[in-house]
């Protein structure tokens, strides 16, 4: 019988914070004490979470650091336990095509085939990401969109076990508030009112939600603006300000 040797799981690159600087837009805003909790965080979702790559595709330390910054920028103000329902996460290069129907506007279910940068599957089902529009993502910010952002933020909905754009909220006593405010702003969405948040969060509730959050990290400053009580609503449940975060690093430069 021959015995192969098992290779050991990746752990956190030397270098995390040089890769991460050189890849994630966002590190230029964090603070000293944001950036090590960052790195904490880019720490355990590496060694915790099993990572996969996609037939013929290798993972390597830039890609694993990179998705776990966008990661963990999401749940810099929660902790670890938020991602208690991500076990696996699978690096595909590019994007995916996938036959399974997926849901269309006004609830309706339309079929295939589709292109996907990005998926989070039910329950305790893996997070599926595009390495090529993660990578871009985390450079440009100011496109408004992440895909990490979205599926992990999809992740936290679902720990409710239903994806109805409402994750567990810190407080009972907060969700009518969240209701009202997201329930209004999905109706302007779907009204053509929405920016800046992206199109497709008039899907659903969920969508909304995912799309919401990819505004607050990447355009806080628009979307505090445009949409203080969305703003607020999620800036409660992050425990984040990112458009502070933005006019302190103004300030200071
Ligand atoms: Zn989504």
């Amino acid at each position: 019988m021959r015995l192969f040797r098992r290779r050991p799981p990746a752990g956190l690159p030397d270098n995390w914070a040089e890769i991460v600087e050189r890849n994630v837009a966002y590190w230029a805003i964090l603070d000293d004490g944001e950036r090590q909790r960052l790195g904490e965080l880019i720490e355990l979702i590496i060694e915790e979470k099993r990572w996969e790559a996609a037939q013929g595709f290798a993972l390597t330390d830039e890609i694993r650091t990179v998705v776990a910054a966008q990661a963990a920028l999401l749940i810099l103000g929660l902790d670890f336990d938020w991602y208690r329902a991500v076990q696996a996460i699978v690096i595909h290069p590019s994007e995916v095509i996938s036959y399974e129907p997926q849901p269309g506007p006004a609830g309706t279910m339309e079929e295939g085939p589709f292109s996907l940068l990005g998926l989070a599957d039910h329950r305790y089902g893996p997070v599926l990401i595009a390495w090529d529009a993660a990578k871009a993502n985390a450079r440009h910010p100011a496109w408004g969109r992440d895909v990490v952002l979205h599926e992990f933020a999809h992740k936290l909905d679902m720990l409710d076990d239903i994806v109805d754009g409402t994750p567990p909220l810190h407080r009972p006593e907060d969700g009518p508030r969240w209701h009202e405010v997201c329930t209004r702003e999905f109706e302007l969405l779907q009204d053509g009112a929405g920016w800046p948040l992206r199109d497709y969060g008039a899907t659903d509730p969920g969508e909304f939600f995912a799309v919401a959050t990819e505004a607050f990290f990447d355009l806080p400053l628009q979307l505090e603006e445009a949409k203080p009580e969305l703003y607020e609503v999620l800036r409660d449940f992050y425990r984040q300000d990112p458009a502070a975060r933005v006019r302190r690093r103004a300030a200071a430069s």
